[in-house]
């Protein structure tokens, strides 16, 4: 039985379980988004945001956007990724596969280096396309690849884009706050992270953080208005935007940024997503749920788990719900195959344990 005292805890790379705090932010006054009261808001988020890492702080930008994680990445190659260069897209799942679809919509020039699902990116092949395809000026990967849990070298993919001379597009939407991101060594241009994952604050915000020189001197690619981070950096340099921001998520954003400084940044918040991932890994591999890959792949605080025998994801799903956790499907074709759990949020030591007693009792059963 679900605890009174606690709420549902939700096992699904974003949205997360928020704190008490972050919730609290939701109930204070309406904001409207033409008053100075909310420019200084803005002012203060973008601010903290840079701070997260130490190298983004002084040559990088935090543009704010209204929408989910998939607007970040959107805003991100709309803006950026050229229409007279060509973009090396690098995919071993559902979100590089959908960088390569959004560049597809947009009409602009790329290659797909499409790898398995369960396997790393192709280092060797992103060097030979670097190689042999002179027209390519970008490229555009996942940092941890949602789909099954893979944190991919991007320290790698990066080093690369510097010996090649590429620009570098990161979707670091289920990383950013929760994993190492070295802006500078990786040669990063441009990065789209949301509010809702590693941040832990309500879905409604979602940036990019762009290096200031590509938006000085760049000439936006976008043929999209409300998406082009060329009019978001103009006018959001005073804190205002073009166009109505979620207010509320925005108020939210702020204090989820403070409670993330107060509780010792990105490093102390990886800290205890490994412990918490590492305790399930291993509490479940002695039940016999076996592991989707191999344990140094994984990102922080996802895993992804092959179904036990005999059981669907419905299952397991339903018996977990009834309990007050909400895990996570294997998508596209791996739907009947796996499940996954991803540990961010508000989670205490109390919801694990009770997690793992729940787990022991599917078993036995
Ligand atoms: C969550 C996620 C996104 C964005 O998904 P939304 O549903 O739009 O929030 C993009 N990329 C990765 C790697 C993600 O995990």
């Amino acid at each position: 039985m679900k605890p009174e005292n606690r709420p549902v805890i939700l096992l699904n790379p974003g949205p997360v379980t928020i704190s008490e705090r972050v919730r609290a932010s939701l109930m204070k006054e309406d904001l409207c988004h033409r008053e100075p009261e909310f420019a200084a808001l803005v002012l203060d988020i973008k601010k903290r945001i840079r701070n997260i890492y130490q190298d983004s702080a002084a040559d990088y930008e935090a543009l704010l956007l209204s929408g989910s994680g998939t607007c970040a990445v959107e805003a991100m190659l709309q803006s950026l990724a050229p229409r007279g260069g060509k973009t090396l897209v690098v995919a071993n799942g559902i979100y590089g596969e959908r960088m390569a679809s959004m560049l597809e919509t947009q009409g602009k020039p790329f290659t797909l280096i499409k790898g398995g699902w369960p396997e790393p990116v192709n280092l060797t092949a992103v060097e030979e396309e670097l190689k042999k395809d002179a027209a390519i000026t970008h490229v555009a990967a996942i940092h941890h690849e949602t789909t099954t849990g893979r944190l991919n070298d991007c320290a790698a993919l990066g080093e690369l884009c510097g010996k090649y001379g590429k620009k570098f597009f990161v979707d670091a939407v289920s990383s950013f706050a929760g994993e190492e991101i070295l802006f500078a060594d990786w040669n990063i241009s441009a990065l789209a992270a949301t509010a809702n994952k590693c941040i832990h604050s309500i879905p409604g915000i979602c940036f990019v953080l762009v290096k200031k020189e590509e938006m000085e001197t760049g000439a936006s690619q976008a043929s999209a208005l409300y998406l082009d981070l060329y009019k978001i950096y103009r006018e959001q340099k005073n804190g205002f935007s073009p166009f109505t921001q979620a207010t509320h998520a925005c108020v939210a954003l702020e204090e989820a940024l403070k409670e993330l400084e107060d509780q010792g940044g990105w490093k102390s918040r990886r800290e205890r997503y490994r412990t918490i991932s590492r305790k399930l890994r291993k509490e479940f591999a002695a039940l016999g749920i076996e592991r989707f890959l191999p344990e140094e792949a994984y990102s922080s605080y996802m895993s992804s788990f092959k179904l036990p025998a005999g059981k669907t994801y419905q299952e397991l799903h339903d018996i977990l719900k009834k309990e007050g956790f909400v895990i996570y499907a294997g998508q596209g074709g791996l739907y009947h195959s796996i499940f996954r759990i991803a540990n961010m949020g508000d989670i205490l030591d109390s919801d694990v344990n009770r997690l793992i007693g729940v787990f022991k009792t599917i078993m036995k059963g």
